[in-house]
Parts: structure tokens; C-alpha cells; sequence
């Protein structure tokens, strides 16, 4: 039966068979950030639109073909958040977060959005975990900040996966890489494309991200921003990478990381997993000492990373990983004639207030099709109460695994049902 509307383009449901999934990532990663002491922040899905092109950037993929915008009914210009950083950061400095306690380390787990076009791992209303560390420029963050992207990973299961890490450097190194760039490009300017070439003046980093394939084979010769960082600049990169070799990370380091977004500062880095194909970034982040003060604050440098739910849980499928167990009730009762159904109410009831998960079905009446309800349910315990067992107070357990069977006091059924007493 087809119904009348469709979900739309480039986005999906996630439906009680994959939900699990979701939940069982979600906790792990609620585990890292607090074994790291991060706390969740939880901003709207959307912001004023200019929050973003002032900070993401106005020539930046993002704002320019991929942000939802609207206006509201008193003609407000809104954009559907497409990315984590920008949100917090407003809200952090709305809030004046610096004067709280523990509200220098920040997470978030949150759908996003974007007009992209739509293919595996790409959609258009896609979930992004992240994590924001404010208020320092000490290496040692960036290092943390990594090694919590690492760890999650890794305890995760993922196997097929690298770290690239990068430094673009600050506004000072810029100003010569940024003519180096122009002057490079320049040369091949009629074979790039027609939005690089127009970035090429403005933003002449954008060209080094562009996924065109012809401007990609242009851009592998450009000149690397690493022959270009100051000497703070420097210094900062080779401490981050003298943690990460102490801390056993391995990592290669890959000039071409540039990202997608303006607002970033010295430390890039990717996690990628080269098993997905053309979506192979699982995980991207990097410094942004800049964006505060860009966004009315003060001076506060920051670090964080946003890694894509999507292509994580592609990546884990594609090695077989396990997502734990689906949640299943420990009991079903199956309840045979009027007077048992109608005590298997208070009994469903009681059990639950236990917290002993349990379901039954008050719909379906014969033996045979509520035992096929119980094992649908992947309940361990079916509990059968018959008139038999109404007459003696008692209720049948049954192990839906071994099939043993026993019948036992009902006064003794809770007890029973905690302590597995029938394994
Ligand atoms: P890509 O180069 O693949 O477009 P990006 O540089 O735009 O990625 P970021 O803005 O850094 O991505 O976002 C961080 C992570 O969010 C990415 O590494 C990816 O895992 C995920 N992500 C980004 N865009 C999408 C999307 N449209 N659908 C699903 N996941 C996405
Ligand atoms: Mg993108």
C-alpha cells in the first residue's frame, strides 16, 4: 500500500530495526565525552543565516549551495543548522559560558542540514556527533581532542580507519600562502572550475578543497601550507604531533587538508575510512582561534571535531561490527481465558514497576498464537497462567532459550526472574 507522502529527498527514517544502532553509538560516545569531562550542549535546529556566513563562510560550499534558509512570518532570515561549531560558539558567548564552571568542554549529538546532493553517506538531514574544547591554545587540547575522536573509534571496533592531520596555519601565514596559491592556480586558471574560479581571489585555500575532479589533479601540485607556518605556527604543530606519538596515535600528516569551513586555524585533521568510497571522511576537525571574536566575543581560541553518524554505522556494517544487543522484554505472559487475561494486567503491571521489562499481548487469545508473540519478542521469559495456575497462585516460567519449564508461586516470580534462577 502506498501511502500519499514520500519522506524527503536526502532524508530517511530511522526505523525500530536500525534504531538500536543509533542509541548503542550515541551511549558510546556519551561515555568518551564524560571520560574526558565533556558536558552536552543542546542548541535549536536553526540560527539566524548570517551566524553561519559570517562564520562558516560566504564562499564556502556550505553557505553558498547548501544552506536551508527561510524567513519567518515576520521576515526573519533563518538557516536550518548545517554544522555544530557556529551554534555553540554563539551560544557560548550569549551565555557568557567562560564565567560557569565545566563549560569549557562541550559535546553534542545533533541532526544537520544541508542541500547536498544526495548519495550513500551524504544526505540532507544527517546526524553529527562533535565535541568543542574552549578557551585555550595550548597543543595539549589539540591533542585531547584527537585522541577522543581516536579512542571512540577505536573502542567502537573500527579497524579500517587513519588520522591525517594538518596545519593551515593563522591569518599572518596566510597572507604569502595566500598569494603562493593565487599565483600557482593562476596558471591553470581556465581549467578550473567555474566556482574556484571565482574563489580564487577571495579564497584561494577553498580551491585546495574543491571535489571537481580536474581541479583536484590541479590542486596536488599546488604549494603546501606547511613550507608557509610562522613560527608559532610551526612550534604549535610539532607539539601536536610530539603528544600524539606519546600517547601511541598513529597519524600521517597531509598537507592537503584544508576542510570546508573558513573558520579554521593551525590544526586540521581528518579520520578517514577509505572503505567508503568517495565519502570517506568519518570524522573532521581542526582549531578555530578566530571565530569568537568574528562572532562579537572575545579573544578565545578553541578546537573541537564533528564526525557523521551515517558513515559511521556504514563503516561499522561493512566490518561486521556489533551494536549490542536490541532491546528486548525479559518476560511476555501469555495469558489463556478471560479471568487470566484480566489478571495478567496487574500482573504485566507489577512486574514492570519491578523494572523488569515485559510485554504481553491482550489482542490474541490461543496458546499457539500468543507463544508465537512471545518468541517474536525475544523475551527470555515466557510466563504462562492458565486456570490451573490462577486456582494455585502460581505461574508458569518458561526459558524461551532452553525451553526448561517450571511452574512456581507467584509470590516467588519476581525473585526468580531477577536472580535467573531458570538459566
Ligand atoms: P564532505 O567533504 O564529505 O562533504 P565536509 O567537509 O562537508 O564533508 P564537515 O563539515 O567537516 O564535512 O562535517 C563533519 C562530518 O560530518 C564529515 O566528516 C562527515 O562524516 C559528516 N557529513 C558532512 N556532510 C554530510 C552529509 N551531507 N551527510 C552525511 N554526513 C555528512
Ligand atoms: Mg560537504
Amino acid at each position: 500500500m502506498a501511502g500519499k507522502y514520500k519522506v524527503p529527498r536526502g532524508t530517511y527514517d530511522i526505523l525500530p530495526s536500525e534504531s538500536y544502532k543509533w542509541q548503542f553509538i550515541t551511549q558510546k560516545f556519551r561515555e568518551i565525552a564524560h571520560l574526558f569531562n565533556y558536558r552536552e550542549i543542546i542548541t535549536p535546529i536553526f540560527e539566524s543565516s548570517g551566524l553561519f556566513e559570517r562564520s562558516v563562510g560566504g564562499n564556502s560550499d556550505i553557505v553558498q549551495k547548501e544552506m536551508y534558509k527561510f524567513k519567518d512570518k515576520k521576515g526573519r532570515q533563518f538557516a536550518l543548522r548545517p554544522e555544530g561549531t557556529a551554534p555553540v560558539v554563539r551560544s557560548y558567548i550569549e551565555n557568557s559560558l567562560q564565567m560557569q564552571p565545566n563549560a569549557s568542554k562541550l559535546y553534542y549529538i545533533a541532526p544537520m542540514f544541508r542541500y547536498d546532493r544526495p548519495q550513500k553517506g551524504r544526505y540532507r538531514q544527517f546526524y553529527q556527533y562533535g565535541v568543542e574544547n574552549i578557551g585555550s591554545e595550548n597543543p595539549a587540547y589539540d591533542a585531547e581532542v584527537i585522541a577522543m575522536g581516536y579512542i571512540f573509534l577505536e573502542k567502537l571496533g573500527l579497524q579500517n580507519f587513519s588520522l591525517e592531520i594538518n596545519s593551515i596555519g593563522c591569518s599572518n601565514c596566510s597572507q604569502d600562502y595566500d598569494k603562493a596559491l593565487i599565483e600557482y592556480f593562476s596558471q591553470y586558471e581556465a581549467e578550473l572550475c567555474k566556482d574556484c574560479r571565482n574563489r580564487l581571489q577571495k579564497n584561494p585555500k577553498r580551491v585546495l578543497d574543491c571535489k571537481v575532479p580536474t581541479c583536484r589533479k590541479i590542486a596536488q601540485n599546488a604549494p603546501s601550507m606547511l613550507d608557509y607556518l610562522d613560527e608559532d605556527c610551526q612550534n604549535h604543530f610539532e607539539k601536536v604531533q610530539k603528544y600524539l606519538q606519546e600517547m601511541n596515535i598513529p597519524f600521517t600528516v597531509n598537507p592537503k587538508i584544508v576542510r570546508g569551513l573558513d573558520y579554521y586555524t593551525q590544526t586540521a585533521f581528518e579520520f578517514l575510512n577509505n572503505n567508503l568510497g568517495a565519502q570517506n571522511a568519518v570524522c573532521g576537525g581542526g582549531r578555530y582561534n578566530g571565530l569568537f571574536q568574528q562572532l562579537g566575543g572575545q579573544n578565545t581560541p578553541a578546537i573541537g571535531f564533528a564526525g557523521g553518524m551515517e558513515r559511521l554505522i556504514l563503516s561499522m556494517e561493512n566490518e561486521g561490527l556489533s551494536f549490542g544487543e536490541e532491546p528486548h522484554p525479559q518476560a511476555f505472559v501469555v495469558a489463556l481465558g478471560d479471568e487470566a487475561k484480566e489478571f495478567s494486567l496487574s500482573l504485566v503491571h507489577k512486574l514492570r514497576n519491578e523494572k523488569i521489562a515485559t510485554d504481553t499481548s491482550y489482542e490474541k487469545n490461543s496458546l499457539k498464537a500468543q507463544m508465537k508473540a512471545a518468541d517474536k519478542s525475544n523475551a527470555l521469559y515466557c510466563l504462562i497462567l492458565g486456570d490451573d495456575e490462577l486456582k494455585t497462585d502460581t505461574v508458569t516460567i518458561k526459558n524461551m532459550k532452553t525451553g526448561e519449564q517450571k511452574q512456581i508461586p507467584l509470590a516467588t516470580l519476581v525473585q526468580a526472574i531477577k536472580q535467573r534462577t531458570l538459566v
